[in-house]
């Protein structure tokens, strides 16, 4: 397989056990189905090392708006899709083998997006008053970009009544 960036052979690695090929000349990583659940808690060592180990190869993408092939189907163009409902981390997706490429860097936005399985929890029932709210009292009561002393989590929070808010 090659790095969809710069055709260089990707290299398999074994990180905990869990094969993923790394692009040594990019940065960038691919997994294959579902492998990726495995690196996206940063709490994980597993995650920890892959990202650790990414990240001296980080080098700058020419175009990171060109979609990319998938590395295991040379054929197929990869779907960039946000990867969680926060619409927070885009990934590229491939439709025919459920692959998944991350570009230098990526790794790292997954984690520091992370929530916990008590946070996922918190912002369920949250997204689930907002979304009441949204039907009775629709003004938005706050802006993205407002400065404030906001929690990582509420932030979170805002991201997500945004995301309701689309529909
Ligand atoms: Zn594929």
């Amino acid at each position: 397989m090659q790095c969809p960036r710069t055709s260089y052979p990707l290299k398999p690695a074994k990180v905990g056990g869990i094969v993923v090929y790394i692009s040594e000349r990019s940065g960038g990583v691919f997994f294959d189905n579902l492998v990726l659940s495995n690196f996206t808690n940063p709490a994980d060592v597993r995650a920890e090392v892959l990202a650790k180990h990414l990240r001296q190869f980080s080098a700058p993408l020419g175009d990171e708006n060109a979609r990319v092939n998938c590395p295991k189907c040379p054929q197929i163009v990869m779907m960039r899709r946000y990867f969680s409902p926060l619409r927070v981390v885009e990934i590229d997706e491939c439709p025919g083998c459920g692959g998944i490429w991350l570009d230098t860097g990526e790794l790292d936005k997954l984690h520091e997006n992370h929530l916990s399985a008590k946070e996922r929890e918190l912002l369920r029932i949250k997204m689930l008053e907002e979304h009441q709210v949204f039907h009775i009292d629709s003004p938005r009561h706050y802006k993205l970009s407002q400065p404030g002393e906001r929690s990582n989590l509420e932030k979170v929070f805002a991201i997500a009544a945004d995301v309701l808010s689309d529909d």
